[in-house]
């Protein structure tokens, strides 16, 4: 299947390459905005980031492929009017492969060569019976296959360090993953995870397998007491006891909550990176002051002093 575009899309480096890279990626995740104040404040928040220069930037798809039109506009925005490199995220729910094609198409129209594809989540309840549409793929396998095949994309995966939530078990939860890769994932961000050890775990399960594809730490600083339950819906997996009950000693002082929050954060990348992490991909729910605090904490002094 060709869908008639440039085999090589020009320019734009692949992020596949830089993370397999001499020196750890930093990336930064946003959303597209719903609103005229969202926008203003994820433009505000994309200008303040970019100082840090980030290895790349992605960009979410809204759950049930409700922001196809703005995650096109925001990626391609992005490539054009910062200097920044943007990653455009792809989920499959609601979509037929016509429509997954389509959007294939206008981000390589954009000028766009980087693809995380995902299978999405059933808008509305996460956990609710996922439907294949009578048209579309079934996994993001899949959706790898299709958009390697659409163009010289550089496409990554998800990887769950407990686990996708719908997986039996650790075992098939790796076995998944790993047809991810061979189906022509160039690498993997990780669901946000707040233990070390669940990242380090996965990475050795997928390294035995012979599997070697590098996997991004995805990770986000817990802001507010709120975000501990919001982290504990978005990824299925419990939040670390110890690290709970540091966090409940402090929750009557909402500043103390933070300032443990990228502590803990700064300390969690820290490990990462003398573990050999292949990268940090910052979840910054379209704000800039907690990933820049935790990236100064970690950046070399003349780098975070430059920023
Ligand atoms: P898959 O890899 O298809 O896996 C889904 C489930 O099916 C897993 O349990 C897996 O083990 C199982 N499975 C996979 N292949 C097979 C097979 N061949 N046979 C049997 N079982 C199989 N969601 C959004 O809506 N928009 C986003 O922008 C977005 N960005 C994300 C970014 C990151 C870094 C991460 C980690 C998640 C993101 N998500 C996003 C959420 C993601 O879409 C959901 O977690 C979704 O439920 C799983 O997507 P997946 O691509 O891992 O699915």
């Amino acid at each position: 299947m060709s869908l008639g575009l440039p085999s090589r899309l020009p320019g734009a480096p692949s992020v596949g390459a830089l993370i397999r890279g001499e020196t750890p990626t930093f990336s930064f995740e946003f959303f597209p905005p719903k609103t005229a104040e969202g926008e203003r404040l994820l433009w505000q928040t994309i200008r303040e980031l970019e100082s840090l220069r980030p290895s790349f930037v992605s960009i979410t798809y809204g759950a049930g492929g409700s922001t196809r039109d703005t995650t096109v506009a925001v990626t391609e925005r992005v490539a054009t009017e910062t200097t920044l490199l943007p990653m455009a995220h792809l989920t499959a729910v609601n979509h037929s492969v016509a429509d997954l094609r389509n959007v294939i198409g206008r981000l390589a129209g954009a000028g766009i060569r980087n693809v995380l594809a995902l299978r999405g989540d059933p808008p509305g309840d996460p956990m609710g019976a996922w439907v294949r549409h009578p048209d579309g793929v079934l996994y993001a396998e899949e959706l790898v296959r299709l958009i390697r095949e659409a163009g010289d994309f550089s496409v990554g995966v998800a990887a769950f360090p407990y686990k996708h939530p719908r997986s039996a078990g650790v075992e098939d939860d790796t076995r998944n993953f790993v047809r991810k890769c061979r189906a022509g994932a160039e690498y993997a961000i990780t669901q946000m995870f707040f233990d070390a050890d669940d990242y380090l775990r996965l990475r050795d399960r997928v390294a035995a397998t012979g599997c070697d594809t590098p996997i991004v730490a995805g990770v986000m600083p817990v802001t507010r007491m709120g975000t501990i339950e919001r982290a504990t819906q978005l990824s299925g997996a419990p939040f670390p006891p110890a690290l709970l009950r540091r966090f409940e000693r402090v929750a009557g002082d909402e500043r103390a909550v933070r300032e443990l929050g990228i502590e803990t954060c700064s300390a969690m990348c820290a490990r990462l990176l003398d573990e050999g992490v292949p990268g940090i991909h910052f979840i910054t729910l379209n704000r800039s002051t907690a990933t820049r605090e935790v990236w100064q904490l970690l950046a070399p002094a003349e780098v975070a002093a430059a920023a």
